[in-house]
């Protein structure tokens, strides 16, 4: 089936259209400035690119609207018409504790996700703007899907996620862990168990989604039973450019020592700290690593406290689940920094895990990274949420 997968923001819209029988991405490319100047970019195998500015995007109907125009186009598209395009998956940032798993769009839902809005007034208001311009321009009967990043961390018990605060505000105000990053956890742990060789339903797996936000899940049998971020994505590991975990006590001493409101207290929490804020140099790891390397200690330090942050981690869970069989790794530094994997996996040889520093030479590709004798083995495995909202969409529509 032919699924275009959206990830609408509330000025830009990400897609990809997939073919789920072959896996294989057919096109893909990014609006953005829309309500603003409108860019545009589309990129197919085989086909002229397109890098466009200045296209008009009022809204995100005429965002959607390019997107199949360039899909259909005689000369650079990929289908020879849109009824090729059988559905839609759309990522959908908060699902609350409405939303398990994914689910096919109607009006229940709609209303619905409307009522997930107060939990991230952020990003499902675009989410819901992006299906909306998607009914209005392809039609009410192309099946739409809505897959959350919360879902997979639902089946956590209520000792994970409810906050050590009076009980009213998680009965009434729904304040407790939701967890992000669910659709990543939820393929690269499917994908570990294909590469182990063993049903799901036997392992017990960390996964590690470190990117520019980082998260990490306990995966128990197949169910996220704990994962490190919280009611919003600021909470755990410290991030690129977020804090992670910290005393709140922290935040009337600042906001009363510097004069913060509470929209600038939360705007250093998680714009300017992070390895940002420690470092002083930039919230991309690469950067890091050449500044730690000439000598610069703040930066050597925020990689140091980022790898010691998940090292804890995975500590913390191998205790949650009273033991793990393997841990993965996973997006932009998961994926690409060795050195990261290396510092944060050394020193958990008392618990079975024994890194082989040959096979963890390796970037973006599965690989098994520990030795061979390591009791838990240590997976590379690059996400693919994209892939992972498809598949769920073709199986609902
Ligand atoms: P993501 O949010 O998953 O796209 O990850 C983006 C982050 O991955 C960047 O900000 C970098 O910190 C990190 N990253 C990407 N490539 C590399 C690399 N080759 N080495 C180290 N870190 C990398």
């Amino acid at each position: 089936m032919k699924v275009l997968v959206i990830n609408a923001g509330s000025s830009s819209l990400k897609y990809q259209l997939l073919d789920t029988e072959s896996q294989a991405v057919l096109a893909k490319g990014l609006c953005e400035r829309i309500g603003i100047d409108g860019k545009f970019t589309y990129k197919a195998p085989g086909k002229e690119t397109i890098d466009a500015k200045d296209v008009a995007m009022p809204t995100h109907s005429e965002a959607i609207q390019a997107v199949l125009d360039a899909l259909v186009d005689p000369a650079n598209g990929v289908v020879s018409s849109m009824k090729e395009i059988e559905a839609v998956g759309h990522r959908v940032v908060h699902g609350g504790e409405t939303f398990a798993s994914s689910v096919k769009i109607d009006d229940k839902v709609m209303a619905a996700l409307e009522e997930c809005i107060p939990l991230a007034p952020l990003h499902n208001p675009a989410n819901i703007t992006g299906i909306k311009a998607c009914t209005k321009v392809m039609g009410p009967d192309v099946p739409q899907v809505a897959v959350f990043d919360t879902a997979f961390h639902q089946t956590m018990p209520p000792v994970a996620y409810t906050y050590a605060l009076p009980y009213e505000y998680y009965e009434k105000d729904k304040v407790r862990r939701y967890g992000f990053h669910g659709t990543s956890h939820k393929y690269v742990t499917q994908r570990a168990a294909d590469m182990l060789g063993k049903p799901i339903e036997s392992l017990r797996l960390i996964s590690c989604h470190l990117g520019n936000g980082s998260s990490i899940a306990a995966v128990a049998y197949g169910k996220s039973v704990d994962t490190s971020m919280g009611f919003t994505p600021l909470a755990g590991l410290p991030m690129g450019t977020r804090a992670g975990d910290l005393d709140a006590g922290i935040l009337e001493f600042l906001m009363n020592k510097y004069g913060m409101d509470i929209k600038e207290m939360l705007n250093v929490l998680n714009k300017k700290s992070g390895v940002q804020g420690v470092s002083g140099v930039s919230s991309d790891f690469r950067d890091l690593g050449s500044a730690a390397e000439q000598g610069n200690t703040r930066a050597a330090l925020a990689l140091d406290m980022f790898s010691y942050g998940v090292k804890k981690y995975i500590g913390a869970y191998a205790a949650a689940m009273g033991g793990v069989d393997a841990i993965i790794f996973t997006a932009g530094v998961g994926e690409n920094d060795a050195q990261q994997r290396m510092n944060i996996a050394s020193g958990l040889e008392f618990m079975g895990v024994k890194m082989d520093a040959d096979a963890n030479n390796v970037r973006g590709k599965e690989a098994i990274i520990s030795a061979i004798d390591s009791k838990v083995k240590v997976l590379l495995i690059p996400t693919n949420e994209e892939l992972m909202i498809a598949l769920d969409t073709a199986a609902l529509a």
